[in-house]
């Protein structure tokens, strides 16, 4: 067991902040990086000491410099450090460094990263578990999709091995868009991930969207936190989520949980991480593993009192799951209570496109009151929102005891928020609250898309 003094966030924005608190409030010391870009955002002062990163480099590349954030952390006597989610979270080679430098690096061993970041690899340890997929086929040609579409039938889903965050994935739907689909994918695999390989899936109509939360210590223990739904989502990226899911029945949902652990469990999976699946006509499938903390843990942290970045924490300190910390407790004292919503504010115009806006806040009213939590980037008056990072501004969750409470409770806090000088997606976000269809359970991935009211 070893007690990390001083913890290093390799990340910007909300998440560092999230991870800012989690170490204070168990007495650990925190060190924030910034690119100059950086220099006046938010997670900069939440820290207790704050250095700059990637002089020179581009803004994004700031984040990604792994020599100037091991350097920074070897100055100043960092012992661990947390990489939150996106850049180097899912990094083999960071993970690797971190191990060599005698940093602990918060989250799974390297190993993990290499099986999970790489979808064909994870689909193929799902199977080895014993865990529904998608009817798939890794696909080197052209024609080894022809011929997996002949047997399985259109649609399908042309996706990169080592794709993220909603990108690079092609719907096909003839055979007559195969072709230049195929090599569209190869070639946005190339660009955006580096590695043209991809594979083919079954397009799973209109399923929903279910994840597994999980925590395993370094013992060998292994627990799940119930699941949470992710389907309301644009362009393959979530925008809001709910948690426990309103339809699955006890069976079913036991069953995927079930499967997560086990899947984890055959991975000698460490830390913290998400089991996703698709579930269609009451059968699930595995899509793909986030070896990371993710942007909606918030919502399975209000449901369970878990604090999901402390447990982290812990499991790096070495830490067992049955142990008698109580950020980490066991399966048996898991217990969900009520319904938490997750929505995420962004700087995007949902009249146009979501295209995201850039300039700065005049005027930033936040929300209050009992039953929510808002996890904020750089949301304050006079913030300059740059063109050059994600687009979220703050994570609004909620919770009620019932869904339609924190359905309620959502609405009325995006109504009190006011934001001006930058355009956001909240008059979008309350559509989606009020919608029967989201009310009544009935939403699927397709929701936003085959929906235009909400846009209006
Ligand atoms: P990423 O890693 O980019 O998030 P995922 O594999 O997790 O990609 O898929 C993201 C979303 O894309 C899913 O939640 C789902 O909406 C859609 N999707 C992915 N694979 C399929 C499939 N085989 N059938 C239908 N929808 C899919």
């Amino acid at each position: 067991m070893v007690k990390i003094r001083k913890l290093l966030v390799a990340n910007r924005g909300e998440i560092a902040i999230r991870i800012f608190r989690a170490c204070t409030e168990l007495g650990i010391r925190t060190v924030a990086i910034y690119s100059k870009e950086d220099a006046g955002s938010y997670h900069r002062y939440k820290a207790d000491e704050a250095y700059l990163v990637g002089e020179g480099k581009k803004p994004i590349d700031a984040y990604l410099d792994i020599e100037g954030i091991i350097r920074i952390a070897k100055q100043n006597e960092v012992d661990a450090i947390h990489p939150g989610y996106g850049f180097l979270s899912e990094n083999i080679e960071f993970a690797r460094r971190c191990q060599e430098e005698g940093i602990i690096f918060v989250g799974p061993k390297s190993e993990h990263l290499d099986i999970f970041g790489d979808k064909v690899k994870a689909r193929l340890a799902a199977q080895k578990a014993n865990i529904p997929v998608v009817p798939g086929r890794e696909v080197a040609t052209e024609d080894d999709i022809r011929q997996f579409a002949q047997e399985h039938g259109f649609p399908i889903i042309i996706k990169a091995a080592m794709g993220g965050g909603g990108k690079g994935m092609r719907i096909v739907q003839t055979e007559n868009e195969l072709s230049e689909n195929f090599q569209r994918a190869k070639s946005e695999a190339k660009t955006s991930f580096g590695s043209d390989e991809v594979y083919v899936e079954k397009f799973i109509i209109n399923p929903k969207h279910i994840e597994v939360q999980i925590l395993a210590d370094t013992k060998g223990n292994i627990i799940h936190l119930y699941e949470r739904d992710c389907s309301v989502q644009r362009r393959h990226q979530k925008v809001v989520e709910i948690a426990p899911s309103v339809s699955l029945s006890k069976k079913l949902r036991d069953e995927i949980c079930d499967a997560a652990v086990r899947l984890m469990r055959d991975a000698k999976y460490i830390n913290a991480g998400t089991v996703e699946f698709l579930v269609s006509e009451g059968r699930f499938y595995f899509i793909e593993v986030n070896p990371r903390i993710q942007v909606e843990h918030t919502i399975t942290e209000m449901i369970t009192g878990v604090d999901i970045v402390q447990s982290q924490i812990l499991i790096a300190e070495g830490h067992a799951l049955h142990g008698d910390m109580m950020a980490i407790p066991q399966q048996e004292a898991i217990q969900t209570n009520g319904y938490a919503i997750q929505c995420r504010i962004t700087t995007e115009d949902p009249l146009n496109h979501f295209l995201p806006d850039t300039g700065k806040i005049t005027v930033y009213r936040s929300s209050g009151g009992f039953g929510v939590r808002l996890d904020a980037g750089n949301a304050f008056q006079g913030a300059i929102i740059s063109p050059y990072y994600d687009s979220l501004l703050v994570k609004v969750s909620t919770w009620g005891f019932t869904f339609e409470k924190a359905a309620a409770k959502m609405e009325r806090n995006l109504r009190e928020f006011r934001i001006r000088g930058i355009k956001t997606n909240i008059a979008f976000l309350i559509n989606v609250m009020k919608h029967p269809k989201f009310l009544n359970g009935e939403y699927d991935t397709s929701f936003i898309d085959t929906t235009p009211e909400l846009f209006q």
